[in-house]
């Protein structure tokens, strides 16, 4: 049996299985001089079932388990350690084969259950506000791994066979890892597999536009949200400093020009600093940005941190901000703080370990 199959441009030894799709598992299982049905029946073990061992595919033949186990993997991040704060919303550090550690959160009730998860080590983007960003990048994460974060935390939490909404906003920018984030995307989905339907995922981007155009021509895509933070070149490229390559002008086209579904919104998130990008000006330009864009704006009171040179306004700026938005017709929520004591709330993700 020849056991190496191509997976993305690399040659995988041994083979994940988890990565797949379940066209490709369908294709490796013949390669391997079995039957599609073969592949589809691994599929469903791994991402139905949430089974991560071969061994425990009962409907398989016994030998072709062990074969199967003794050549192939299904890659699964490792439970390094977990955090449970007080309003339940869990952090989970993982490692992955390499000793590489990323982390994921269960952010429970808000009010369905979410699972936060990452599709980087690190992050490239270097927002100024962001602790990710501080690690710079380290590597992008495999599909297999980025699933292998949900097959673990619905395992964790009790929820595999449970409804839970699925955020692509942990460490890392989605769409610099496009092929990966994807190829989750659609294994996820899969309605022979853990078939999360796909108003359930939300994908959170800075704004890479390029991932953005060629995200707008998938035939099946994730609700979609934009790192906004800022209304000016000026103050967005100190900011979020894809903004010098990718300007606002053509972010919002981009966005203007982003098919949804009926009553589809996009969701702009803006991380208020205080008396940095929080003034009623500010308030006034995001209203103008976001003409004729079926939008919703979620408002992020920064999560302080000490390497962060920035300040979460008082509640009464934030309030004042949302006000105008909410009087010139534009939805607007801000977001609660969840997991705040354990570091785990939006933007605080951040493995202090050696290991990276
Ligand atoms: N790279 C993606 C997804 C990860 S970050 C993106 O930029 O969208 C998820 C959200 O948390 C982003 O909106 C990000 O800007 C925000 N965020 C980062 N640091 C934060 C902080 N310290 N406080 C509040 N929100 C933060």
């Amino acid at each position: 049996m020849a056991f190496t199959v191509e997976q993305g441009s690399e040659l995988l030894h041994p083979l994940d299985f988890s990565g797949l799709e379940r066209s490709e598992l369908e294709h490796a299982a013949v390669t391997l001089g079995l039957s599609a049905f073969r592949g589809r029946q691994i599929f469903h073990w791994i991402h139905q079932r949430g089974v991560s061992d071969f061994a425990a595919m009962t409907s398989l033949p016994t030998e072709l388990r062990a074969t199967l186990g003794a050549r192939g993997t299904i890659t699964e991040p490792t439970l390094d350690s977990k955090q449970v704060s007080t309003d339940g919303t869990t952090k989970f550090l993982l490692k992955l084969a390499d000793g590489r550690r990323i982390e994921a959160v269960y952010i429970p009730d808000t009010p369905a259950q979410t699972f936060c998860i990452s599709t980087q080590v690190g992050c490239a983007m270097a927002c100024g506000f962001c602790l990710t960003g501080k690690m710079g990048l380290v590597r992008h994460l495999t599909a297999g791994e980025i699933i292998g974060q949900v097959r673990m935390l619905a395992r964790e939490t009790g929820l595999v066979a449970s409804a839970f909404n699925l955020v692509f906003m942990g460490m890392g920018e989605p769409l610099h890892n496009y092929e990966a984030t994807m190829k989750a995307f659609r294994i996820l989905t899969d309605k022979q597999g853990l078939a999360v339907p796909p108003r359930r995922i939300t994908l959170s981007t800075v704004g890479v536009l390029p991932g953005l155009e060629r995200l707008a021509e998938e035939p099946l895509m994730p609700n979609l949200a934009i790192s906004l933070h800022a209304t000016t070149d000026e103050q967005r490229d100190t900011l979020a400093p894809i903004n010098r390559k990718y300007k606002l002008k053509d972010l919002m086209d981009a966005c203007r020009a982003f098919p949804l579904p009926r009553r589809g919104r996009i969701t702009f998130e803006y991380v208020l600093l205080d008396q940095v990008n929080d003034t009623p000006d500010d308030a006034r330009r995001l209203v103008r940005l976001l003409e004729g864009i079926q939008a919703k704006v979620n408002l992020l009171p920064l999560n302080e941190a000490d390497r962060i040179p920035f300040a979460r306004p008082s509640d009464e700026r934030v309030n004042a901000f949302a006000a105008i938005l909410a009087e010139r017709g534009v939805t607007v929520s801000v977001r609660k703080s969840r997991g705040r004591d354990i570091r785990a709330a939006c933007g605080q993700l951040l493995v202090e370990t050696a290991a990276n």
